[in-house]
């Protein structure tokens, strides 16, 4: 029997083509699970599955807009085809389009809350269906809901992104209580990620320049730096281990929690 804190355990990551998604699967390998990526990135999408691959667990890719529950549908078939089932959901597909209040276009918003905010309550929906007793995974679920700090402060720019996360806080808080109060066998969590350079990051980095917020990206990223009591931007791996502890059986009393993993920008 491994000694690895999430051996025979089976994930579902959406969002798992590239940046923080992409670590958290490889972090779970690490610890043992073997992995179904889900994004609408086929090719990326792939490439992420045969790299996690080298930690020597099972995995596979499918396709799934979280926006679309037919789509979902389709992905939790897959992955009890090519896993068996699975006893982790990490909702992490998500996507940010800067704007001043002032200039917000309404259909950005509505992507953003169909993305964020429909995307991560149908995951809930399907990991909670497949989990509970009698579901495809048994008893011992654990999902894991990727929010942000910018659900925890006020930065410019990023209104809707912001409402959009502290839409993820309270949705973790009442999957967390019905699971619970219903005997699910399932614990819901959230992680608010500080900023990442990753394709995301970069993005509003360049965007915040863009409407006059700062100087250069240079500027941009040192001030949120300066904001950081630890005095550095957050890694993927630092996401990826709290996700481990969060599904793991250290973390078996804890439930409904929004976990910041920010350096202490947002405290
Ligand atoms: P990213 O843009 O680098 O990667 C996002 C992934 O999600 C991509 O693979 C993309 O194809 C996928 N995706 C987007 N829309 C999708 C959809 N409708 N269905 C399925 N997959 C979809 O972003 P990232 O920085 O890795 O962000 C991952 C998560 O972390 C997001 O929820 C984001 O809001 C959150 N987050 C990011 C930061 C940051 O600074 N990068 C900080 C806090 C929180």
């Amino acid at each position: 029997m491994s000694g690895k804190s999430l051996a025979g355990k089976k994930a579902l990551v959406t969002g798992g083509a590239r940046g923080i998604g992409a670590a958290i699967a490889q972090s779970l390998a690490r610890a043992g699970a073997s992995i179904m990526i889900a994004d609408i990135l086929d090719d990326a999408g792939k490439a992420s599955a045969a790299a996690i691959a080298k930690e020597g667990v099972a995995t596979g890719f499918v396709q799934l807009d979280v926006s679309d529950d037919a789509q979902w549908e389709r992905a939790v078939a897959a992955t009890v085809s090519t896993l068996g089932g699975y006893d982790i959901l990490i909702n992490n597909a998500g996507i940010e389009i800067t704007s001043l209040v002032s200039e917000v276009r309404a259909e950005d918003a509505r992507r953003m809350c169909d993305v964020n905010i429909v995307g991560t309550v149908l995951g809930m929906k399907h990991a909670f269906r497949a989990m509970r007793p009698g579901g495809a995974a048994g008893k011992g679920g654990a999902v894991v809901n990727i929010a942000s700090v910018a659900a925890t402060i006020a930065f410019p720019s990023i209104a809707v992104y912001s409402g959009t996360k502290s839409a993820v806080d309270r949705m973790t808080r009442v999957g967390a209580m019905e699971a619970g109060k219903l005997g699910y066998g399932v614990r819901v969590n959230c992680i608010y990620p500080g900023l990442i350079p990753t394709d995301m990051g970069l993005q509003l980095a360049n965007d915040i320049v863009k409407v006059g917020l700062a100087p250069d990206v240079n500027a941009a990223v040192g001030s949120v730096v300066e904001q950081t009591p630890l005095g550095r931007l957050a890694e993927v791996s630092d996401i990826g281990d709290a996700a481990v502890f969060l599904c793991s059986n250290e973390a078996r009393f804890i439930t409904g929690i929004g976990l910041p993993v920010d350096g202490g920008m947002g405290m």
